[in-house]
């Protein structure tokens, strides 16, 4: 099969509760990126990989066919050798997504490496593979997350400020850093679910008086307990930091963090897998065990990437390397791409605005919308993708082996 060429990809879209749904004044942005109706449905996840719950589609030789199946079928012309050497069986190492939101995702972390194994294995209900998760968020407009566990002499303030906690054990008033911290995760989860219930619905009582001067954790609280009433998940309010990304700046979030996406639009890539610890907020399992054996208690604060920048004619190239090698990302604002400089290694794009020409030993391959996501194979050495009009982003994700 000849390779020297793009290839057009065509990915899945999840509608989960918590997607955006179309209003008098707003069209959710991924049926506005695909240029399709929303109908009612909420729009939440575009996906572009190869992952067997959601895997996209390639055209190749003609015939429409999972990602994961043509990789199969010709490995080392896809992948490229380094992603050759580093992983058994060959396959695409990250999963690249569009996520819009506009109610909070549940409160969630992800498996490192030993854990998944162990989990896919005890669990496969709940663990649909055997891959660790890291992740990175880079927003595309204004994106409010919660991510990390917040200092706990503050956490500790803010809790003693509502009566209502009181009846929380005493436990997590002692123990410093992360053994406070888990302690005080462990006293929550302890809690018979009727004596939780009516603690979190004292405390919302209370911190939602008229009158209340009400810190930024109480007004995460009450938001959260409006929608979710009795959630143990609003607690989570007290306990991790509160995010607002803005356009271009990234959250990289390793395994094992807690975090929750509250509201907005960015483009998510992560290792190739689909296992999420849950710890509220959702009507799914919450694996109290599993959170209680994986979470990090020890490392406070949310991992903020800048990208590096570099201009280039009238735009910018604006590169996220991250500490994992299964996947870096790229942003191209009105600027050229030689596929070279990207190093052989397969990639997927999306034309996230505007309109670009793709180019193949100098020859016109096609001229690609907003919208439209690419794969670019390791085979193919010399082609560019070139912006048509201003306002032009191409983001492309790719391995950094
Ligand atoms: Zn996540």
């Amino acid at each position: 099969m000849e390779m020297n060429s793009f290839f057009p990809l065509f990915g899945g879209v999840r509608h989960y509760a918590w997607g955006e749904t179309a209003s008098a004044d707003a069209v959710p942005y991924i049926a506005k990126l695909l240029g399709v109706d929303a109908g009612a449905e909420p729009w939440a996840e575009l996906w572009l990989g190869a992952h067997p719950s959601l895997p996209s589609e390639v055209i190749v030789d003609g015939v429409r066919q999972p990602l994961g199946a043509a990789i199969s079928a010709q490995p080392a012309e896809w992948l490229g050798a380094a992603a050759m050497a580093a992983l058994t069986p060959p396959q695409l190492s990250f999963l690249f997504k569009v996520l819009a939101c506009s109610h909070p995702l549940s409160i969630q972390s992800h498996p490192d490496a030993a854990s998944a194994k162990v989990l896919h294995a005890t669990k496969p209900q709940l663990y649909p593979d055997a891959n660790d998760k890291t992740e990175v968020m880079i927003a595309l407009e204004p994106f409010e997350a919660l991510a990390g566990f917040r200092n706990l002499q503050m956490i500790r303030r803010d809790l003693a400020a509502v009566t209502a906690f009181g009846s929380l054990t005493e436990a997590w008033r002692t123990g410093t850093d992360a053994a406070g911290l888990k302690g005080l995760c462990a006293a929550l989860f302890a809690m018979e679910d009727a004596p939780r219930q009516t603690m979190l619905s004292a405390a919302l009582a209370e911190v939602s008086a008229p009158g209340r001067k009400r810190n930024p954790a109480e007004e995460l609280f009450v938001r959260l307990g409006e929608e979710y009433p009795g959630d143990r998940g609003t607690f989570f309010a007290f306990l991790l930091n509160q995010i607002t990304l803005q356009p271009g700046q990234a959250l990289f979030l390793a395994p094992n963090t807690p975090h929750a996406y509250q509201r907005g639009a960015g483009i998510e890539c992560m290792t190739n897998s689909d296992n999420v610890i849950r710890a509220g907020l959702t009507p799914k399992a919450v694996d109290v065990e599993t959170l209680m054996d994986t979470l990090n208690f020890r490392d406070v604060g949310a991992t903020l990437v800048e990208p590096v920048r570099e201009k280039r004619g009238a735009g910018t190239v604006e590169r996220y390397v991250l500490p994992t090698p299964k996947f870096q990302l790229a942003f191209y604002r009105d600027a050229p791409c030689a596929v070279e400089e990207l190093g052989e290694a397969i990639g997927v794009f999306l034309v996230v605005s505007g309109r670009v020409a793709l180019a193949v030993d100098g020859r016109p391959q096609a001229e690609a919308g907003m919208g439209t996501a690419w794969v670019r194979p390791a085979a193919l050495r010399n082609a560019t993708v070139t912006p048509l009009e201003p306002g032009t982003l191409v983001a492309w994700a790719m391995p950094n082996f």
